[in-house]
């Protein structure tokens, strides 16, 4: 695969230059003062992207999958009980590390392609009158699927049945990339990496607690030691780690907050639903279908894509590679086979997406599928100019 090509994974993602460059640094010595200049202004930014005041940012030497780690283990004891839904392969993989840990997870099984289900956790969280569900799991962005689902509207399933639950929610593939609001929709832990919205090589789990979140941490009985944020947040405030940071990541992570605070949130979310809509377009134009049931639950950042009934969608995959460089998602656990994904997320223009929707015809027409060359091209290029008009008008 040459490199030049820009990814279409939904992450790790194409990383810009400037991070690439941040990222490498010579060594400094760790507990000096230096140290701290990185790490504060990072954890600050972080704080700004979640768009919260009230939480506390952790960043481990990780990926996503040890931010839900971290998660559960700093805030629940053996046997707590824990609601989700599974409806993708990412919230399947978030239950299962949470049965591995003894929780008694109450699993919300939802068709690949649906969200999730706010008004069924409503009904459950009403009828546990005990206040037994200590937390309620939701995948902001199921990767797998390409469905967006709507934490407000957990949250205010949670108000309406005055349960008590904290609220953690895995935006490992929305933050950053579409509307977050930590504070506004009572998130009491939110979970991401580095390598997708903020476009950084893989390597940091990033996480934020709220202060309720804080106060479980004291009565959590669930073993931790690498991940456990208490020994965190003494070396921060020692300017340092309990242990070796990765600070060249950290020292990207710095840039990268810049960087899309510079942009400005609103205009990156703006970005992301401008080049999203463009590829939907373009998929339309091919006469296919999102696995996302439904508009309200498209995702801005990775399209999974449908292929007709008998055909392996993976070959798709593999030959944009094989043929032509360019990486696209297979499908993972239920739709194996069965979609292809387009992640269009972190560092990425309507000019760059163009090139990925080019290729994606190019292989379907290379192996036999019934797809124009040119339209879904078209669609897109429609979308993306009528779209820069009125951005122009705008300004
Ligand atoms: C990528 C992803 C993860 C896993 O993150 P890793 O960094 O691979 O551990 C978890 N949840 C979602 C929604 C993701 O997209």
């Amino acid at each position: 695969m040459t490199s030049q090509n820009p990814v279409f994974i939904p992450g790790p993602t194409n990383i810009p230059e400037v991070l690439r460059k941040a990222v490498d640094m010579p060594t400094i010595d760790h507990r000096s003062p230096v140290f701290g200049r990185i790490l504060h202004p990072a954890l600050e930014g972080v704080k700004k992207v979640l768009k919260t005041t009230q939480g506390q940012v952790f960043v481990f030497p990780s990926t996503g999958t040890g931010g839900w780690e971290t998660a559960i283990t700093n805030t629940l004891s053996p046997g707590d009980k824990v609601l989700a839904t599974r409806n993708g392969m990412f919230s399947h993989r978030w239950i299962d590390m949470c049965q591995r840990h003894g929780l008694d997870v109450q699993v919300v099984t939802q068709e690949w392609g649906e969200g999730v289900p706010a008004d069924r956790f409503e009904e459950i969280l009403t009828a546990d009158k005990a206040h037994e569900i200590k937390v309620v799991l939701a995948t902001h962005n199921e990767t797998a699927t390409g469905v967006r689902s709507d934490i407000a509207a957990v949250r205010r399933a949670l108000d309406n049945a005055r349960h008590p639950a904290l609220l953690f929610v895995d935006g490992v593939s929305s933050i950053a990339c579409y509307d977050f609001r930590m504070d506004e929709w009572g998130v009491d832990i939110a979970v991401t990496g580095s390598q997708k919205g903020f476009m950084l090589p893989p390597g940091l789990a990033i996480v934020g607690f709220s202060p309720k979140a804080m106060a479980a941490v004291e009565t959590a009985k669930l073993p931790r030691t690498f991940f456990d944020i208490r020994d965190m947040a003494k070396g921060y405030a020692a300017n340092g780690y309990p242990y070796t940071p990765p600070v060249g990541l950290l020292n990207g992570l710095n840039m990268a907050c810049d960087m899309l605070l510079d942009e400005g949130l609103e205009n990156v979310f703006a970005r992301h639903h401008r080049i999203a809509e463009g590829v939907r377009k373009a998929v339309a134009a091919w006469g296919m279908q999102l696995c996302a049931k439904r508009p309200e639950l498209y995702s801005d950042s990775v399209s999974a894509i449908r292929t007709p009934e008998g055909f392996d969608a993976n070959k798709i995959v593999s030959h944009a590679l094989n043929a032509y460089g360019v990486a696209f998602g297979t499908g993972l656990g239920d739709v194996a086979g069965k979609v292809f994904r387009i992640g269009h997320l972190g560092s990425l223009t309507d000019v760059m997406a163009l090139s990925g929707i080019a290729t994606a015809e190019m292989v379907m027409a290379d192996l036999g599928l019934p797809v124009t060359l040119g339209s879904g091209v078209a669609a897109a290029q429609d979308h993306y100019r009528q779209s820069a008009t009125a951005m122009r008008a705008a300004a």
